[in-house]
């Protein structure tokens, strides 16, 4: 095929929100190289996938979509297929043997090589698999040193061109109408290797970006007009940067791999580092808050139970920007499966994490991950994980059933010996239980007025997959319902009065008084009496619309 004229590009992507994250990176790589993009895949020159690796099911889906290309292919369609992210680097060129119509493999550790390897796939067909594969193989654990300074990753994200048309990343409301949410990746890779998990394989060695670059990007976003923005990490608490060991040719600090647990003390605050100053992710966190007065909410996700200090929770209670809001996953209530699964604490420690974090912060809003099904998994052992969640009131859980992951250590030693049908019976228990839970959590706001960042008009007869419940809310006929989220992450939905319009509210923060409440949903009532001015109130910032270009899939 050969290079004329502008190519497009469709763009899809699967898993969490790092892949969100990369997702946009890629596209302002892409577009800044004169790429346009279109939300239509068969009307694409490149059809990209930015795919997921953490279970088997969300490799699945994209598979059935490299499948469908392939019919395309074979019927004659001239279209480049890449698959980008965790699947990619996970299965490597084993894809290319198996799928021959995909084009191009590009790994998460790589994506500032995608430019090269699509022109190298437009160009001709003929170039060489070698010269259309970037993937970090067996390097992408090669940073063992404290310096992570030839990760051009960072260049990337440095780059980085945040468009406020352009809708950016972060929150998952609405009908892709205008956002004003943007991710701040603070952390790459991971080091914790939990037996069922692939992360460390395809994202490799847990790498800390400087602070400065973080607060400089926090602020260039806020300044932009962005107004929540979520840090990103695997276990965001793990952050720990060094200064004065790891600097760049021009004098500036470079990301660094991470310390390891045993820089933690077991109450979680970090240890001294041979008298070297280091910034812990309560500094960066007080940080942000100091130093970007503009910014309206600042979130984290994920947070890891060890090494989670009071420091951390002070900051929060201290800060009143920052959302009482902590995503802890917990994995399973026993303790003889946490170990199984090498999580590195007990359900007792878990709890008293919990009780921790709401004596410092009464009004605090925890959500986990369970995973049900792990091998050996009891009767007993799963009733000690629904008798967790009962004590800890999560206000929601993300509950999946064991995958097993090729690679892992998991795959390697355990046999998946809980029944297809056990898992599913465990996995339905808990999100009824959970459901309970949530409705109870939710209830507890009506009455109050709630602040809500307004995401877009909610989806007609909103049918969202949270947890894999169905939020089953319909939207009244003849009516607009927006559709935000409280500073403690509840989905709150309320009419849009006669005289507004959707982009009048979306993008703002505006008060809600709750009238009712479901296990997912808070319904409410705009408090304002008039809708917001366009001249915006210093609390309050202006969204515009986005393209609604990257199609997003959360699995
Ligand atoms: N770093 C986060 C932590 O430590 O909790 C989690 C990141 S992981 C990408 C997201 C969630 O996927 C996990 O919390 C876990 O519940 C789930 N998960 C990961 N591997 C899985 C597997 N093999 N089978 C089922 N669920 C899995
Ligand atoms: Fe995976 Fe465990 Fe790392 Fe989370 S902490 S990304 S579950 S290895």
């Amino acid at each position: 095929m050969p290079v004329t004229g502008t190519r497009t590009v469709y763009l899809q992507t699967f898993g969490c929100q790092m892949n969100e994250l990369d997702s946009e990176l890629v596209r302002g790589q892409l577009a800044a190289l004169g790429y346009s993009f279109t939300p239509d895949a068969d009307a694409a020159d490149v059809v990209l996938y930015n795919t997921c690796s953490v279970r088997e099911q969300a490799e699945n889906k994209v598979l059935s979509r490299v499948g469908k290309i392939g019919i395309r292919k074979r019927e004659g369609a001239r279209v480049v297929l890449g698959l980008i992210g965790c699947l990619a680097e996970r299965e490597g060129t084993a894809l290319l043997r198996r799928f021959p119509q995909i084009d191009l493999l590009c790994g998460p550790g790589e994506l500032d090589r995608l430019p090269m390897l699509i022109d190298n796939a437009l160009k001709t067909e003929t170039v060489e698999a070698a010269d259309r594969v970037a993937l970090a193989g067996n390097r992408s654990r090669r940073t063992a040193t404290l310096a992570a300074a030839a990760d051009n990753l960072e260049l990337l994200d440095l780059s980085r061109a945040f468009d406020p048309d352009g809708g950016g990343s972060g929150g998952s409301g609405g009908t892709g109408g205008p956002r004003r949410s943007a991710y701040v990746r603070i952390t790459r890779g991971c080091n914790k290797f939990c037996t069922y998990c692939v992360v460390p394989f395809t994202r490799g060695a847990e790498v800390h970006r400087p602070p400065d670059a973080i607060v400089l990007e926090c602020r260039r976003l806020a300044d932009g007009g962005v107004v929540e923005i979520t840090l990103l990490g695997q276990t965001v608490n793990h952050y720990l940067y060094t200064h004065g060991v790891a600097m760049g040719v021009n004098g500036q600090e470079v990301p660094q791999v991470g310390p390891g647990g045993s820089a933690f003390t077991r109450s979680g605050g970090p240890r001294g580092a041979n008298g070297r100053r280091v910034t812990t992710f309560a500094d960066l966190l007080g940080r942000i808050h100091e130093e970007v007065p503009s910014l309206q909410r600042l979130r984290f996700v994920t947070c890891y139970t060890r090494d989670f200090g009071d420091d951390i929770l002070r900051v929060m209670r201290d800060c009143p920007r920052i959302c009482r809001y902590l995503h802890v996953p917990v994995q399973s209530g026993s303790d003889r499966i946490l170990r199984l699964m090498n999580r590195g604490y007990t359900s007792g420690e878990y709890l008293e994490f919990i009780d921790r974090a709401r004596d410092l912060l009464p009004d605090v809003s925890i959500a986990g991950d369970v995973i049900v099904g792990f091998p050996t998994e009891t009767e007993h052992d799963f009733g000690q994980t629904a008798d967790l969640l009962g004590r800890v009131r999560f206000k929601n859980n993300f509950i999946f059933k064991y995958s097993p992951r090729p690679g892992t250590t998991a795959w390697d030693r355990l046999p998946d010996d809980v029944p297809t049908d056990v898992k599913r019976r465990r996995n339905n228990d808990l999100l009824a239980l959970q459901a309970g839970i949530s409705a109870a959590v939710h209830a507890e706001q009506v009455g109050r007025t709630v602040e809500v960042f307004v995401e877009g008009v909610s989806r007609k007869g909103a049918s969202r997959a949270a947890g894999r419940v169905e939020l089953g809310w319909e939207r009244p006929r003849g009516r607009i319902q927006m559709s935000g989220r409280t500073a403690g992450d509840l989905i709150t939905v309320f009419d849009l009065p006669q005289d507004g319009k959707p982009e009048m509210l979306q993008g703002r923060i505006v008060p809600v008084r709750v009238l009712r409440a479901s296990a997912l949903v808070l319904f409410g009532r705009l408090e304002a009496a008039t809708l917001p001015p366009a001249k915006q109130p210093a609390a309050v910032h202006r969204a515009r619309p986005s393209s609604g270009i990257t199609q997003l899939e959360i699995s």
